[in-house]
C-alpha cells in the first residue's frame, strides 16, 4: 500500500493530509469500469476500444455540458489549472449521473511527470474525490516513466504499439477534416466519413489479433482516398494555424469550441497532431540525458522510440502526398530545427519549447494566422506562447496572432470578438495578396500581347 500524500504525492508527514492510496486491483479489472476523460474525441475513442483487448473495460467520458464546469468548480479551486478543473469536473459529474455504481468505477489520467502542475493533477483529482465523498475510487495513473504503480493495470509493449496507431489514426482523421470540413458541398459529409473511418478504425484496433505494418499502411492509404473523393467547392480560404496548452488546444471543451467556430467564421484551420505532442515528450527525455546526466539506459530507449514515431509519422505523410494533393503533416525533425536562434530544448514546461515550435512551422509553411491557446494563468505557456511573439514578430512581420486565454469565468463573447478581429485582419491581407497578384498577371499578360508580331 502507498502512502503517498493525496495532495501533493509526498511521502512525508508534513501536512495532515496523509491517507492510503485506494489500489486499483487485479480482481477489480473483471469487474470494474474504467472511466477516462475526453480531449480528441477520435483518438481517445479509438484508445477505449483497443484496452477491451486487454481485458480492460473503458468508457470515454463525453458529458461537456457546463454542469462539468460546476462539478469542477465545486471540487477544485479555482486558481488551478483549468484542464484539471474540467477533466476533475468531467469525472465528478460523471460519478454523480447516476449511470454508474461508484463501487464498480475506477478512474484513468494521465500524468506527464514532467516539473508542471500537469504530473500533480492525480494527487489533485484524490483530494477532489474526497472532498465529494468517493475516496474508494480507485484512480489509475497512466504515465511513461514509472510515477505510480498499479497491480491492476499494466502498460505493455503490444498494449503501446496499438496506442501508438489508435494516435496516427487520429491524427490523420484531424488533418483530414480540417481541409476538407471548411469546403464541402454537402453539409456535414466530411464529419460522417470521419466518424464512419471513428468506428472502423477502433474496430480493427480492437479486434484484429495480430496487427501488422502492412495493414496500417494500406489503411492510411485508404483514409485519404476517401477523403479526397468527397465533392469539395474550389474556393480560397483563411488558413489559421492553432497551437498551444495541449488540453485547450485540442479538447472543445476547453476551448468552447473553437475549430467549429473559426470554420463557422469562414477559415480553414490546421494544427499540428499528438504524434507530435508525444515526440516532444521523448526528445525531452532525451535532452534530460544531454543536460542534466539521467540514466543513460532511458535515453537510449528514448531514442529508439523516437526514430519508431518519426517512420510513424513519415508513413503518414507519405500516403498523403502519394494519394492525395491534401497538405502532409510537416516532419517533426523540420518543425523542431525550427526553433533554432529562438528557444531551447531544454524549455520544456507546459508545451515548451514546442508551442513556438509549431508556431514557427506555420509560418514556415505559409500560414501566417495563428491562434494561441493557453488556460488562464498557465505560466509555463505563456512564456512559450506569449512570451516568444514578440521575437517571432521582428523575424516574420507578417504574423497575425490572437492569444486568447481560458478559464471557467472567461467571456466567450470576449474570446470571440479577438477571433473575428484576427480573421478581419487575416481577410483583409489575403484581398490585397489577391489584388497583387491579380495585377501582376494582368500587367504579365500586356507585356506578353505588346511582344506579339505584327501582321501588318
Ligand atoms: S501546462 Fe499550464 S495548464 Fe497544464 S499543468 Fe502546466 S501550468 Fe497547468
Amino acid at each position: 500500500m502507498n502512502n503517498n500524500c493525496n495532495t501533493c504525492n509526498n511521502n512525508c508527514t508534513a501536512c495532515e493530509q496523509q491517507t492510503e492510496r485506494v489500489q486499483f486491483t487485479k480482481e477489480m479489472k473483471k469487474d470494474y469500469t474504467i472511466l477516462i476523460p475526453t480531449m480528441l474525441t477520435r483518438h481517445f475513442k479509438m484508445i477505449t476500444k483497443l484496452m477491451g483487448v486487454y481485458g480492460y473495460n473503458v468508457e470515454l467520458l463525453e458529458n461537456s455540458s457546463q454542469e462539468v464546469i460546476d462539478s469542477g468548480l465545486k471540487y477544485v479551486h479555482n486558481d488551478t489549472c483549468y484542464p484539471a478543473l474540467l477533466v476533475i469536473g468531467q469525472f465528478i459529474n460523471a460519478i454523480e449521473s447516476g449511470k454508474y455504481d461508484p463501487h464498480k468505477l475506477a478512474l484513468l489520467f494521465t500524468q506527464t511527470g514532467g516539473g508542471c502542475r500537469a504530473s500533480n493533477y492525480i494527487p489533485l483529482l484524490r483530494k477532489a474525490l474526497a472532498k465529494a465523498g468517493y475516496s474508494y475510487i480507485p484512480v489509475i495513473s497512466l504515465n511513461f516513466v514509472g510515477m505510480e504503480k498499479t497491480p491492476g493495470f499494466k502498460l505493455t509493449l503490444p498494449m503501446l504499439r496499438r496506442m501508438m496507431y489508435a494516435v496516427t489514426y487520429g491524427d490523420m482523421l484531424m488533418l483530414l477534416i480540417n481541409q476538407t470540413k471548411p469546403y464541402e458541398i454537402e453539409p456535414g459529409a466530411a464529419e460522417a466519413l470521419a466518424n464512419e473511418w471513428t468506428e472502423k478504425l477502433a474496430n480493427q484496433l480492437g479486434k484484429t489479433k495480430k496487427l501488422k505494418y502492412k495493414l496500417i499502411t494500406d489503411t492510411y492509404r485508404e483514409i485519404v482516398r476517401s477523403f479526397a473523393a468527397l465533392p469539395m467547392k474550389k474556393e480560397k480560404k483563411v488558413k489559421v494555424g492553432i497551437v498551444g496548452e495541449i488540453f485547450v488546444k485540442f479538447s472543445p471543451l476547453g476551448n468552447n469550441d473553437l475549430e467549429n467556430f473559426l470554420i463557422s467564421e469562414g477559415a480553414e484551420t490546421t494544427m499540428g497532431g499528438l504524434v507530435d505532442f508525444a515526440m516532444f515528450y521523448v526528445c525531452n527525455e532525451i535532452a534530460d540525458n544531454k543536460l542534466y546526466g539521467t540514466k543513460k539506459i532511458l535515453s537510449k530507449v528514448f531514442k529508439i522510440a523516437y526514430k519508431l514515431l518519426l517512420k510513424k509519422q513519415q508513413d503518414m505523410i507519405d500516403a498523403v502526398r502519394e494519394e492525395s494533393d491534401f497538405r502532409p503533416f510537416t516532419s517533426f525533425e523540420h518543425t523542431k530545427s525550427l526553433i533554432d536562434g529562438y528557444i531551447g530544448i531544454g524549455a520544456k514546461m507546459g508545451e515548451g519549447w514546442l508551442l513556438t515550435a509549431e508556431m514557427l512551422e506555420h509560418l514556415d509553411s505559409g500560414v501566417n494566422n495563428i491562434v494561441c491557446v493557453q488556460p488562464f494563468g498557465c505560466l509555463p505557456n505563456h512564456i512559450v506562447g506569449k512570451g516568444m511573439m514578440k521575437p517571432l514578430k521582428e523575424k516574420h512581420p507578417e504574423a497575425n496572432i490572437a492569444a486568447i486565454d481560458y478559464d471557467a469565468s472567461a467571456s466567450i463573447v470576449n474570446q470571440q470578438n479577438r477571433l473575428k478581429l484576427m480573421l478581419a485582419n487575416a481577410r483583409d491581407i489575403m484581398n490585397a495578396e489577391q489584388e497583387i497578384a491579380d495585377n501582376t498577371v494582368e500587367v504579365e499578360n500586356t507585356v506578353e500581347d505588346s511582344k506579339e508580331p505584327s501582321l501588318v
